[in-house]
């Protein structure tokens, strides 16, 4: 009879579908119980043929049989879709160390003027830049060094071939005082500015020595009377402090620069030994650090500054040196080297 047929087809099915170990395998066994042409679906498909009486028994019957092998072929579905999945290769233990995604390094120069930047930037001041082969004018004229100036001996000077017979001639920058003039003719006081900046000196390279260095001015100037040598000092001295994480004094000792008047060399106490003596600052206690002074009137002038209106202070510093105090570096040749395994452990 139809209704023990399907009770038949029903087991029948269930049984091959508990041996089923691949979804090919399942597909075949789906076209045979479920497909359009199985045999349960045909004895579905003649339920309108039969007498009303059998109609009422087979007809649930086989609905029931129909859905109870769907959600077998689904259950088996599943299964088989979970055993496939290699699911030692797809775990992810999240407690295991990342990988190292390899970064670049920053180049202990730009280290040093960044932290520089920083510093002065939280002291109310702008970083300004400029260019690296400039006018003669600004690099010497304007900041009172003319051309048969002795000061100018004083700076080893590149010379850009063809250039030398011209009125105005150009040149790789010797200091990042060239932006001073440059600056100040487009502003006018209160200014408070820094620029570093690469400069370059004709001179032979050693531990100590090197052509092309970096250096940061800073210049701040104000009405007559506001910025004063002590204005330098405090400055000189915050800077200093911030930058080596600990206090620092500043000594001044009276020198000669043709841009500025009066003018000074500054120490500051051996940071290594904190004053007392060391190999470093020998035995001094002090280290020499840079120049400064008071702007000359003649450089405000060149600015197009009437004499006498404004007062300020301008010094310069090498940050090539810093950068070498600061991480211990001896030999300054390293800083141009391009050598991988010196950039590598910054
Ligand atoms: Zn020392």
């Amino acid at each position: 009879m139809l209704s023990e047929k399907i009770i038949g087809i029903q087991k029948e099915g269930e049984r091959a579908l508990s041996s089923i170990k691949t979804m090919a395998e399942l597909e075949m066994w789906e076209v045979k119980y479920l497909g359009r042409k199985s045999e349960l679906s045909e004895i579905l498909k003649g339920l309108k043929d039969l007498a009303s009486e059998e109609k009422r028994v087979v007809g649930p019957l086989g609905n029931a049989a129909k859905e109870s092998l769907m959600k077998a072929f689904e259950e088996t579905k599943e299964t088989l879709f979970e055993n496939s999945i290699d699911w030692e290769r797809e775990r992810i233990d999240v407690t295991a160390p990342g990988t190292a995604v390899p970064r670049g390094h920053l180049h202990p120069i730009t280290l040093v003027e960044q932290q520089i930047e920083d510093i002065f930037v939280s002291l109310g001041f702008t970083v300004v830049d400029g260019p690296e082969v400039d006018k003669e004018w600004y690099n010497f004229d304007a900041l009172n060094i003319p051309r048969d100036h002795p000061a100018r001996d004083m700076q080893d000077t590149f010379w850009i071939k063809g250039e030398e017979k011209n009125k105005d001639r150009y040149l790789p920058r010797t200091h990042t005082s060239n932006v001073q003039v440059r600056y100040m003719e487009a502003h006018t006081p209160p200014l408070r500015i820094i620029i570093p900046g690469r400069i370059f000196r004709n001179e032979a390279t050693d531990a100590s020595h090197e052509h092309t260095f970096h250096q940061f001015e800073c210049l701040m100037v104000d009405k007559e009377g506001v910025v004063s040598v002590a204005t330098f000092k405090h400055i000189a001295e915050t800077f200093f402090s911030q930058f080596f994480g600990k206090k620092v004094r500043i000594r001044l000792r009276p020198s000669f620069f043709p841009f500025t008047e009066p003018s000074f060399e500054f120490d500051i106490n051996c940071i290594l030994c904190d004053g007392k003596g060391c190999p470093v600052c020998k035995q001094a206690g002090w280290l020499e650090i840079g120049g400064a002074g008071m702007v000359n009137q003649k450089v405000f002038e060149a600015a197009g500054y009437p004499r006498g209106k404004y007062q300020g202070f301008a010094w310069g510093f090498g940050v090539t040196r810093l950068a070498m105090m600061k991480y211990k570096i001896t030999d300054i040749r390293l800083m141009m080297s391009g050598d991988l395994r010196f950039i590598r452990q910054f």
